[in-house]
C-alpha cells in the first residue's frame, strides 16, 4: 500500500536533523504563562517576546479584557452558526460599526481570520476571464485566494513600480482587473510605495485591495495603515485586515466605499460557509479597535523603539533586511540554516524570543524576524539590544563592524 505521507519524507528529514543537533524545538516553543504583551513564562522562565504580532499591546488591555468578558457572560461561549444563517449577533455589528468609524468607509465585513478575508475577496472578486495582479512576495492567504477562483494570476517582481505598469499594459485593456498590494511585508517589514502603485493600478482601470494586516494601528494620523500614511485613501477600493495582530484577538476583515459591498456577505464562501466569531471576541475586537484611533502615544513610542533597536542592530553590524527602519519589524538575516538555529537557541538562553523563519517562508532569506510592540518598555528595548550582542558571541555569529 503506498503511503500517502512519503511525499512529505525531505521535511520529516530535515526537521528530524535539526532536533538531532541537540536544538531546542524552534517552531513550538510553549509559552507556559503570558506575563504582558511583552513577558511569558518558557521552561519556568521569564522571557522578552520580540516576535508576536502584538504591535499595539492590546491584548491585556482592562477595557478589552473587560468588554471581552461582559458578552461572555451575555451572549455565551460561541455563536455555533454562520453569519448568513444563526451567527449574527449585536456584537458582530457593533465590530463593523468600529471597522466603519475607525477607517471612515461606507461598509465593513468581519471575517473569522484575516486568512478567510483574503480567501473570499480574491476568490469572489475576480471571476474567469478577469485577473488578479499581485506582488510575487504576497502573504500565502492571498496566492491561496487567487487559487480558490477562476482569474488569470499575473505576478509583478516585489515593490517594482516599473514591473506592475508593465504587467498591468499587457492585459487586455477592457478586461476586469484587481491590484493586490500589502502595505508592510511580514517577513523583511519593508513597506509598499503604495502612491506610485495605486496611481499605476488605476491608470490601468483596475481596481486595488491593500492588506494592511501588519500595519493597522501604527501607520498614518489615525492608524488606519501604509494606505494612510501615503494619503491614497480615495483611490484605494478594499482595505483587508486582521484583528490576529495590532487588535490583539483574531478575526479578519474588509472594509470599502463601493455601493454594492455587501453583495460580498453572499459571495464569498470563507464568510458564508464558516462559523462566525465568538461574541468575546468581536467584543475584544470592537472596544481595540476604538481605542486605537486614539493611540497617538503608543504609535510615537513604537516608531521611536523600533528605529532605536534598528539602528542599535545595525552599528552594531547585524545584517538587517532594510537599510533604515520602516515598519515596527526588524529582520536579522542569517547566513545560513545552522547559524539561524545556532543564534535562535543563543538568544533564547538569554531569555529574548524572535521567529526563526526558513527561506520557504521568507523570499529565500534565512531570518530572525523581530517585531517589536507598543508596550515595550526603553528599559527593555536597551536589554533586548544587549542581548542581541552576548547572544552573537555566544553563538560565534561574526558581525560586519
Ligand atoms: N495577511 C497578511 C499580510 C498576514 O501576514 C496574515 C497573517 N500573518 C494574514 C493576512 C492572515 O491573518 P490571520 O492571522 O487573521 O488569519
Amino acid at each position: 500500500m503506498p503511503d500517502l505521507f512519503d511525499k512529505f519524507q525531505p521535511l520529516i528529514d530535515q526537521y528530524e536533523g535539526l532536533m538531532a543537533s541537540g536544538m531546542r524545538d524552534p517552531f513550538h516553543l510553549k509559552m507556559e504563562k503570558i506575563l504582558s504583551p511583552t513577558r511569558a513564562v518558557v521552561d519556568g522562565r521569564e522571557i522578552i517576546l520580540v516576535g508576536t504580532y502584538n504591535y499595539m499591546g492590546m491584548t491585556f488591555d482592562p477595557d478589552v479584557i473587560a468588554a471581552g468578558q461582559k458578552a461572555l457572560e451575555e451572549f455565551g461561549s460561541g455563536t455555533t452558526g454562520s453569519r448568513v444563517l444563526n451567527g449574527t449577533y449585536q456584537g458582530h455589528a457593533e465590530c463593523e460599526a468600529a471597522l466603519r468609524d475607525f477607517y471612515d468607509m461606507d461598509h465593513a465585513m468581519v471575517f473569522s481570520t484575516g486568512y478567510q478575508a483574503n480567501l473570499g475577496l480574491m476568490s469572489a472578486m475576480a471571476g474567469r476571464g478577469e485577473y488578479i495582479v499581485l506582488d510575487a512576495d504576497s502573504h500565502a492567504s492571498i496566492y491561496d485566494g487567487c487559487a480558490m477562483g477562476n482569474a488569470d494570476i499575473v505576478r509583478f517582481k516585489h515593490n517594482s513600480v516599473e514591473d506592475l505598469a508593465k504587467r498591468l499594459k499587457r492585459i487586455p485593456e477592457d478586461a476586469g482587473k484587481l491590484v493586490v498590494l500589502e502595505g508592510v511585508y511580514s517577513m523583511v517589514g519593508d513597506i509598499a510605495p503604495l502612491k506610485e502603485m495605486v496611481a499605476v493600478a488605476k491608470e490601468a482601470g483596475a481596481m486595488v485591495v491593500v492588506d494592511e494586516a501588519h500595519a493597522m494601528g501604527f501607520f498614518g494620523e489615525n492608524g488606519r495603515g501604509v494606505f494612510e500614511a501615503a494619503g491614497v485613501e480615495d483611490q484605494v477600493d478594499f482595505v483587508v485586515g486582521t484583528f490576529s495582530k495590532s487588535v490583539g484577538t483574531v478575526g479578519g476583515f474588509v472594509v470599502s466605499n463601493h455601493p454594492k459591498f455587501d453583495v460580498l456577505r453572499f459571495v464569498c464562501r470563507p464568510y458564508v460557509y464558516t462559523a462566525s466569531l465568538p461574541p468575546a471576541v468581536v467584543a475584544c475586537a470592537a472596544t481595540s479597535i476604538r481605542k486605537l484611533m486614539h493611540a497617538h502615544d503608543k504609535r510615537a513610542h513604537l516608531w521611536a523603539a523600533s528605529r532605536k533597536m534598528h539602528a542599535e542592530l545595525r552599528a552594531a553590524g547585524f545584517t538587517l533586511g532594510t537599510a533604515e527602519a520602516e515598519s515596527a519589524i526588524i529582520a536579522v538575516k542569517m547566513p545560513d540554516q545552522e547559524r539561524s538555529a545556532k543564534m535562535w537557541a543563543a538568544l533564547i538562553d538569554e531569555g529574548v524570543y524572535v521567529n526563526m523563519v526558513p527561506p520557504q517562508a521568507t523570499p529565500g532569506l534565512h531570518l530572525l524576524r523581530c517585531s517589536l510592540c507598543a508596550e515595550h518598555s526603553d528599559a527593555e528595548v536597551d536589554e533586548i539590544i544587549a542581548r542581541f550582542k552576548r547572544a552573537a558571541a555566544a553563538a560565534g555569529l561574526p558581525l560586519s563592524t
